[in-house]
């Protein structure tokens, strides 16, 4: 049995998400091998070949793969496919947009956001926005997975000694082209990566507040910033710092949610959390129900305090 990782990476290193779905594919039982499908990315190649319990890393190499998009990798993997019990990928942006192209020209059912894998064939799922956790058996030959990355923890990122076998990348599917992108610049940690976040709801009340009160908060710890949808629906904070059900999700060493009530699709995002601290006025608020630690306090009061103490 052998299963393939399908890596997320920028062509000069591997993205972390890469190194949790390495884990998974390890748990899977057999051997595990790596794609790296990109763009003069022999850098990327080669940090894959470092990741602990990896024995191969197949590396091609084609100016289509240079963004990722989606119809060219999914080909590159079709092309290999048939040499592998498993197709894994991370349950990210990227992973989300190949893996059902893949599951689909192979007539496979794909298994989405696993986050426990309980044999080669069987694994667990969260549905109901993270209410019920289905368990899931698939009898298809190739099993299609993206892997929810907050469920396992990453492989080392070193210590291997995998082979680097070059492929001919497979044509160009023509059917998209790169257009452009625009990546907003932040200085803080990256959300989903974070050791620490700091959330925002929208108790906070504008823009203004929420960075008055939060920036300084996520100064101290070195944290990164997140926000509830209802925030980020007002415009108190960007899109991208969105934690939830339609936001990103999250498990970071500390979380602490300030003035977010805990709604069902707020805690699918981050209740996996190691250690939740939740700052709320209402005693009554949900949030409290996964709050390793809370505080019945008005933020505005409560956040600047916690500020100075630290
Ligand atoms: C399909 C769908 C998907 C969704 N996806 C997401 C998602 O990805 N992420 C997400 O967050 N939501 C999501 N939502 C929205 C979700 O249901 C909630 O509406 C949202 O999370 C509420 O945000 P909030 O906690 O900031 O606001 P509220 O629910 O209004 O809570 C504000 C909280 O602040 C407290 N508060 C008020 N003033 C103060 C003060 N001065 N000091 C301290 N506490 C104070 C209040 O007691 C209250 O608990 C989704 C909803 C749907 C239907």
């Amino acid at each position: 049995m052998t299963i393939l990782v399908i890596a997320e990476h920028d062509n000069a290193s591997v993205k972390g998400a890469t190194l949790n779905t390495v884990t998974a594919a390890l748990a899977c039982g057999g051997d595990v091998h790596i794609l790296i499908a990109g763009a003069n990315a022999g850098a990327a190649a080669a940090a894959a070949a470092q990741i602990a319990g990896v024995s191969k890393v197949l590396h091609a190499d084609a100016p289509g793969f240079e963004h990722g998009l989606a119809e060219n990798v999914a080909a590159q993997v079709l092309a290999v496919a048939s040499g592998y019990s498993h197709l894994v990928f991370p349950a990210t942006a990227s992973g989300k947009n190949i893996a059902p192209r893949v599951a689909a020209k192979l007539d496979v059912a794909q298994i989405s956001d696993v986050t426990k894998v309980l044999s080669a064939d069987t694994f667990e799922r969260p549905i109901y926005a993270g209410n019920a956790i289905a368990t899931v058996q698939s009898l298809d030959a190739t099993k299609v997975l993206t892997v929810r990355t907050t469920g396992f923890d990453p492989a080392a990122a070193t210590g291997g000694s995998a082979t680097v076998e070059v492929l001919s990348a497979s044509a160009d599917a023509g059917k998209s082209t790169f257009v452009g992108s625009e990546i907003a610049k932040n200085d803080r940690p990256e959300l989903t990566a974070a050791k620490i976040i700091v959330s925002g709801g929208r108790a906070l009340g504008s823009a203004e507040k929420f960075n008055e009160v939060m920036i300084p908060l996520a100064d101290k710890l070195g944290a990164a910033l997140g926000a509830s949808r209802a925030a980020v629906d007002a415009g108190y904070a960007p899109n991208d710092w969105q934690v939830g059900q339609t936001g990103k999700i999250v498990a970071p060493q500390l979380y602490i949610a300030a003035g977010i009530s805990g709604a069902i699709q707020h805690l699918a995002g981050m209740k996996d959390s190691k250690v939740i601290v939740a700052i709320n006025k209402d005693g009554e608020a949900p949030i409290f129900s996964v709050a390793d630690y809370g505080l019945e306090a008005d933020l505005f009061v409560a956040v600047p305090e916690l500020v100075a103490a630290l």
